[in-house]
């Protein structure tokens, strides 16, 4: 029996075709934010997943990235931390390159911002290749933390970017 939750997330997820540009079926989880019950059920369903990945951090990706992993963050009372577009972040950070299917794209984050012994959960909306959410491990890693494992709202199954993460868990509340 599917969780009443689900249903209700899955309906607040809007498609949009062509955007950014043509092909692309965009997945907007404005819906999601804009209905309380659908964002704390979405909440809640990620605090649970994560739960037993005993993380002491959470590191959410510009932009969307940080709406999920402030306010997982902030559930689970835990330290959130933003990973930016380059040129963002005023104090010294680590950097990584990552390529797209048409060239690349950067990743920053502050050098000092994971405490000594940092067992992280990254946190986005989605998951397509998983490039994104790679480059946000390396950055983890650059920083001399561990990745305890990756929490999305929504993952593009036919794209399997989940596989590319191994041998890190891996969660995702909605697949389309
Ligand atoms: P990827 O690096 O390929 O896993 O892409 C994930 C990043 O791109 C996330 O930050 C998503 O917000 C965004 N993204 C990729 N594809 C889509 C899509 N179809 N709809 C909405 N956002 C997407």
């Amino acid at each position: 029996m599917s969780d009443p939750r689900i249903d209700l997330m899955r309906s607040k997820i809007r498609d949009v075709p062509d955007f950014p540009k043509p092909g692309i079926l965009f997945k907007d989880i404005t819906p999601l934010l804009a209905h309380p019950q659908a964002f704390d059920a979405c909440l809640g369903m990620l605090a649970e997943r994560v739960y037993d990945l005993e993380a002491n951090v959470v590191l959410g990706m510009e932009s969307r990235g940080f709406i999920f992993g402030a306010a997982l963050a902030a559930r689970l009372r835990l330290p959130f931390v933003p990973a930016r577009k380059p040129g963002k972040l005023p104090a010294d950070v680590v950097r990584v390159e990552y390529a797209l299917e048409y060239g690349t794209d950067t990743l920053e984050m502050h050098k000092d911002a994971l405490p000594v012994g940092a067992q992280v959960i990254v946190v986005d909306d989605l998951i397509a290749t998983g490039g994104t959410a790679k480059a946000a491990a390396s950055l983890v890693e650059k920083a001399g933390g561990d990745v305890a494992g990756f929490a999305f709202v929504i993952e593009l199954g036919q794209l399997e970017g989940a596989h590319t993460l191994a041998p890190h868990p891996v969660h995702s509340l909605l697949r389309f």
